[in-house]
C-alpha cells in the first residue's frame, strides 16, 4: 500500500504591528504561513500551496490569504517562505530521481553484463527464453522456459531445453534461484548445438528474455 496526500505545516512568521483587528480594535499580530504539501509515506514530495496569514495577538483572529492587507503578503510570504524552509519539501522528489537515476543504471548494468555473457558463454548459463520465438507449436498461455548452458566448444554450444515452461518470466527465474533447474531430468534428453551467432540472433528476434550466471 503507498500512503500519499497532502498535509499541511504552519510556519511562524514575524510580529506585524499596525493593522487594527477588527474584533478588539488591537494593533499587534503574529504573522504565519501555511505551507501544504504532496506526500508520499509522510516525505515531502513538493509543495502545493503556500499561504500567509496573520493572528490578532489579543484575541486570536485569523486572517488568511485575501484577508490579510495586500500590502503585508509580499512580505509575510517572503518571510515565512524562505528557501531553506520551503527546500526540504522537495526531499521526496529528490529521492524519487535518485531511485529512477539508479534503476536506469543497474538495467543498462544488466545489458551490458547479459552482452558480455551472450559473446562469451560459460557452462551452466541459464537462458530464460520465449519458446513461442523459437518453436512454431511452443504454447502461447505458457511461453517462458529455460535453456542451459551445458559445454562451450569454440564457437558451439551444448544447450538443454527445459521441458517445463511458464506463464510468466518470474516463473523461469524462481526454477533458477530454487536450484529447481539445477535437476537433470528438468530438461529434455536431447542437447542441442547452437553457436554464439545463433544465440545472437536469437537475442535479436527478442527470442531470449535474460540470462543468469551464477
Ligand atoms: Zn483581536
Amino acid at each position: 500500500m503507498i500512503v500519499f496526500g497532502t498535509r499541511g505545516r504552519v510556519i511562524a512568521g514575524p510580529q506585524i504591528d499596525g493593522v487594527v483587528c477588527d474584533s478588539c480594535g488591537e494593533h499587534t499580530h503574529t504573522a504565519f504561513g501555511v505551507l501544504r504539501y504532496f506526500h508520499i509515506f509522510w516525505i515531502p514530495v513538493f509543495p502545493t500551496q503556500k499561504q500567509a496569514g496573520i493572528e490578532c495577538q489579543h484575541c486570536k483572529r485569523t486572517l488568511v490569504d485575501k484577508e490579510v492587507p495586500t500590502h503585508l503578503i509580499a512580505k509575510i510570504r517572503d518571510r515565512v517562505f524562505a528557501k531553506k524552509t520551503v527546500a526540504p519539501m522537495f526531499t521526496g522528489l529528490i529521492v524519487i530521481a535518485a531511485l529512477i537515476a539508479g534503476g536506469a543504471y543497474m538495467a543498462e548494468e544488466t545489458k551490458r553484463q547479459e552482452a558480455a555473457y551472450l559473446t562469451s558463454p560459460m557452462a551452466n548459463d541459464y537462458y530464460i527464453v520465449n519458446f513461442t520465438k523459437i518453436f512454431d507449436d511452443a504454447t502461447s498461455e505458457y511461453p517462458y522456459g529455460i535453456i542451459k548452458v551445458t559445454s562451450v566448444n569454440g564457437d558451439q554450444v551444448e544447450m538443454l531445453i527445459s521441458q517445463y515452461s511458464y506463464n510468466i518470466v518470474r516463473g523461469a527465474s524462481e526454477a533458477i534461484s530454487s536450484r529447481e533447474a539445477d535437476k537433470p531430468d528438468y530438461y529434455v534428453a536431447e542437447a542441442v548445438q547452437l553457436s554464439v551467432s545463433d544465440l545472437e540472433a536469437l537475442k535479436a528476434e527478442g527470442a531470449i528474455h535474460s540470462i543468469k550466471r551464477r
